[in-house]
């Protein structure tokens, strides 16, 4: 059976992301394809345990080497216990956030040798790797006010706007040193253009 498509959504919070993931998901499952729809960091009982440990704003005394390694160890697991056996069964994943967000929070934005954030997600990924990204680039003001009927902030969201500024800066990066397998895309527009955008883009892949 041939290797399913592994396809990963990235971006601030409050980009858009989960809602493009979601309709992505759905639109492909239209096409006729078994889809998973998952999120990171979480997506299995373990991962999700980690999950809770990361974005506690109760800990707010942990360093950024603890918060790189709790990612992998959540990450590891996702790959280990679903995704790769997905993917080898033949299933599309789609994946809200992977190893791009490591890379533009934990080294862009947070400072961490890019070299040992890179080093670190080859470990978790075990050679798992996106075919298809999309980056939903959005001003971080704009991502912030669609945030806004949220209770409370979480401890990523909690480190400010000019850490999410950084933040969106490093995936614009990411897209631009990776742009066949990275696509930007402009969130700052309606649901619908995004997802028609997003849906032309995944369509000419799966067509390949
Ligand atoms: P993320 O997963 O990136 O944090 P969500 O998909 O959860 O973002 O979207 C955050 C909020 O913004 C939700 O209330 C969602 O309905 C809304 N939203 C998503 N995309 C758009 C858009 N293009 N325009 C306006 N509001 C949006």
């Amino acid at each position: 059976m041939a290797k399913g498509l592994f396809i990963t959504v990235e971006g601030i919070d409050g980009c858009g992301k989960s809602t493009q993931a979601r309709l992505l998901a759905e639109a492909l499952e239209a096409a006729g394809l078994e889809v998973l729809l998952l999120r990171e960091p979480g997506g299995v009982k373990i991962s999700e345990k980690i999950r809770g440990l990361l974005l506690d704003p109760g800990n707010d005394e942990m360093g950024d080497v603890c918060e790189l390694l709790l990612y992998e160890a959540a990450r590891a697991q996702l790959v280990h216990q679903v995704i790769a056996p997905a993917l080898a069964a033949g299933k599309t994943v789609v994946c809200d956030r992977f190893y791009d967000s490591t890379t533009a929070y934990q080294a862009y934005a947070s400072g961490l040798d890019p070299q040992m954030v890179a080093a670190a997600n080859e470990i978790a990924v075990d050679g798992v790797h996106p075919d298809l990204t999309f980056v939903f680039d959005i001003d971080p003001n704009m991502a912030a006010a669609r945030r806004a009927d949220r209770l409370g902030e979480d401890r990523m969201e909690a480190k400010g706007l000019s850490y999410q500024a950084k933040v969106a800066e490093g995936f614009r990066m990411i897209a631009k040193t990776a742009p066949v397998r990275v696509r930007l895309i402009d969130s700052g527009r309606s649901i619908e253009e995004i997802s028609a955008d997003v849906w032309e883009q995944a369509h000419k892949v799966l067509s390949r």
